[in-house]
């Protein structure tokens, strides 16, 4: 059995709690490793290593720090293959998909290469009588991430490179369901020339989550994962005094006008909705017509589509998708699923009796399509995360708004229409991150900042992009003078600039 404990100060450690969970590959059901969970004795060990290394790596020059970052991006891209298919056997999405999670975060890692120009800060001469003033990024010290299963690649990078490139040390807590690209991550970081200590992995589940919220030597915590866990870390990390962002959950609507090209919206819809089974943060999860005409062609167009769906193990490179992460999920989405019929929805193709053939361990779920879902539904209030698509039927544009604008999350949000004025009205009302305009996963790349509002998200400072070489440095600002520009005397009032 591959046992897999945690990487500090550069090397693989056996765990030593004694506590350990199942790495499944969900495709086939089995267990396919063991993996230690971290006691805060265990944390301690990787925050004292940070604590050693860090100060070091903050004064090292931030073309060297760059030059970490690329090579690390050539050792990614020699990797691809290797990663790919470790990332697809504990996740289970294929192994495509999972070059696209991988290459997702090696963006970041380029992205953090003009560190350099990122961190420059602000100078002023003159700003009074032989006065100069300036403003300097200095790193937060020891950063902190922890990681939903669904990018156990791209979120990871996410934070630690631009973590690492502003001067921190990192602590990443990724998901227990797929540890081993994360520990590979790690590795390849030191064989790109980062210092140890300076990037370590801590395997866990909530003990380790609680250790690293509560630690004193932790200055910043940056989290992915589900909405109650997020505002749970949020809250914990910030009443003990750090600087944190959390990002939740998501129910992502698509509004289809009656002008769009319905063949492209269904075929996005397809893609958005089925990708990854469904498991993505910015998978579209609601489909919103506008006006019966449009609702019914829409439909019609997407039945013969869903049902062609293939699903697949990830060593089928002919799937469209693969199974989902856990036993837990397939059992929670197929509720949902009965829950949905319950309430009322139509469900319009029905994947609930899908086996997958030679795989009947596997976490499989079939594709389901649900119309006439309403706001009321629970299959309408909760994130399924699974490869279910509902159907919400509006009469107008205004009521098409209504919907994202209420619900409680508020990740990204699609509209399909060939009206440049609708569209743009509807990018400055909807309350929403991230907006898409006839693209259904609006995800910014790395060089735009990415998150969601509502309670998608907590905090204000967004991942990747300009916004996290905010979050990942504090301000300095300077005021200097020298002799020769300083008046004789006291002076007892507030110096003001006359
Ligand atoms: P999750 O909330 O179960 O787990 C996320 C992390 O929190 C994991 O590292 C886990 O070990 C830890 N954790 C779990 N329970 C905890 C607890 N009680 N206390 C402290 N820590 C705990 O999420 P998941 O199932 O891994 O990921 C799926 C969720 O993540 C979905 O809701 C999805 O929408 C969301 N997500 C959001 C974004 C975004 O950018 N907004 C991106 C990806 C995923």
């Amino acid at each position: 059995m591959n046992e897999i404990g945690h990487f500090i100060d550069g090397a693989r450690v056996a765990g030593t709690s004694g506590r350990q969970a199942d790495v499944f590959n969900p495709a086939t059901g089995q267990v396919s490793a063991r993996l230690s969970l971290a006691s805060e004795a265990e944390l301690q060990t990787a925050v004292d290593a940070a604590k050693a290394a860090q100060p070091k790596w903050a004064a090292t020059n931030p073309q060297r720090r760059a030059r970490v970052f690329i090579r690390y991006v050539e050792l990614l891209n020699a990797h691809m293959d290797e990663l790919a298919e470790l990332l697809s056997a504990e996740h289970g999405k294929t192994v495509e998909d999972s070059k696209g999670d991988i290459i997702r975060g090696l963006e970041v890692c380029e992205f953090v290469i003009g560190i350099p120009h990122l961190i420059k800060g602000e100078f002023t001469e003159g700003a009074g009588p032989g006065i100069d003033m300036y403003s300097m990024r200095q790193p937060v010290g020891i950063g902190a991430g922890i990681t939903p299963f669904n990018f156990p690649a791209m979120i990871p990078m996410w934070m630690f490179a631009p973590a690492i490139a502003c001067g921190n040390a990192f602590i990443l807590k990724p998901s227990e369901r797929d540890p081993s690209v994360p520990m590979r991550l790690a590795e390849l970081m030191m064989e790109a020339g980062l210092p140890k200590g300076i990037l370590q992995v801590v395997n866990g589940d909530a003990s380790a989550v609680e250790a690293i919220l509560k630690h004193p030597d932790i200055g910043a915590v940056s989290f992915v994962g589900s909405t109650p866990i997020a505002a749970h870390v949020y809250a914990e990390a910030t009443r003990h005094g750090k600087r944190a962002h959390t990002f939740g959950g998501a129910k992502n609507h698509m509004i289809i006008m009656p002008d769009a090209d319905l063949d492209q919206a269904a075929n996005a819809l397809i893609g958005a909705g089925y990708g990854s089974a469904g498991e993505r943060c910015m998978a579209i999860s609601v489909a919103v017509p506008v006006g019966e005409k449009t609702a019914d062609a829409l439909v019609e167009k997407l039945i013969p589509k869903i049902e062609a769906l293939k699903i697949g193990p990830y060593t089928d490179s002919a799937a469209d998708y693969g199974p989902v992460v856990t036993k837990a999920s397939q059992q929670k989405i197929l509720g949902l699923i009965d829950k949905g019929v319950e309430e009322g929805a139509k469900l319009v193709v029905d994947g609930r009796g899908f086996k997958m053939q030679g795989y009947e361990d596997g976490f499989f779920v079939g594709s389901c399509l649900f119309d006439h879902v309403t706001p009321d539904m629970d299959i309408y209030k909760q994130e399924i995360f699974g490869p279910v698509l509902s159907v919400v039927r509006a009469k107008t544009y205004e009521d098409a708004l209504d919907l994202p604008t209420r619900h409680e999350y508020g990740n990204g949000v699609a509209i399909f229409t060939r009206d440049g004025d609708a569209a743009r009205d509807f990018a400055a009302r909807v309350p929403v991150g991230m907006i898409g305009i006839n693209v259904p996963i609006p995800t910014p790349l790395a060089y735009h900042s990415f998150g969601g509002w509502k309670r998608s998200s907590f905090g204000d400072l967004n991942q990747h992009g300009p916004d996290s070489i905010k979050f990942w440095t504090r301000t300095k600002t300077v005021t200097s003078r020298w002799p020769s520009g300083i008046k004789e005397g006291a002076e007892f009032s507030m110096p003001v600039m006359r």
